[in-house]
């Protein structure tokens, strides 16, 4: 059954962990800040956080590539989360895959204390291994939300993040001329004819 957001009042008091998750280009960021806008209609108070590691746009805002922003707290360790995230209703978390594994514990924390915490990363890196903290995320959360993006080469579903570039960090950010969306399909054939570079 297909999860719909509740931003109903009475929803934030009982906590819950919601993560949003896919490849690059999947419109992650779109609908985690689809979700939080429409918590702020509903009167509830909400906080965005983001990993000081993606300083891609800016440092104050979530920027989705559609350019629909909404502004956040860039942090350096997930456990400062906790501290600014007292007194919030609905703590939303962007770039997830980029924290270590202590967001596991401070997002239960966060939906123990009674607060919606809607989560959104990368699923997979640019070799389709479960990123960072990810794969934990997808365990405990009550919602997991699966978005993908189109294939630039065949117009299927596209779940894997292609890298056109040799650069060779995970942490690389995506940008539009780096990452390339690509289906299961394309994506090996893509790496028959031409094995990234893994720094190794
Ligand atoms: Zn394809």
């Amino acid at each position: 059954m297909e999860f719909l957001e509740n931003s109903v009042r009475s929803y934030s008091r009982k906590g819950s962990v919601e993560l949003i998750t896919g490849s690059m280009f999947s419109g992650k960021t779109e609908e985690l800040i689809r979700r939080l806008k429409r918590a702020r209609i509903a009167g509830l108070k909400v906080e965005i956080f983001k990993p000081s590691v993606d300083k891609r746009y800016s440092e104050t805002s979530v920027v989705s590539h559609d350019e629909r922003s909404i502004t956040s707290t860039p942090v350096e360790h997930a456990a400062s989360i906790l501290l600014l995230a007292e007194g919030c209703d609905v703590v939303g978390i962007d770039e997830a895959q980029f924290f270590d594994n202590s967001l596991v514990d401070v997002c239960n924390t966060l939906a123990d204390q009674g607060k919606r915490v809607v989560v959104a990363g990368l699923d997979m890196d640019f070799l389709g291994r479960p990123f960072g903290p990810m794969p934990y995320l997808l365990s405990i959360a009550e919602y997991v939300t699966k978005v993908h993006a189109i294939c630039t080469r065949c117009g299927n579903l596209a779940q894997y993040s292609w890298r056109k570039s040799a650069e060779s960090k995970q942490v690389l950010l995506g940008e539009k001329d780096v990452y390339e969306p690509l289906c299961r399909s394309c994506y090996n054939k893509a790496m028959e004819k031409d094995i990234p570079d893994t720094g190794k």
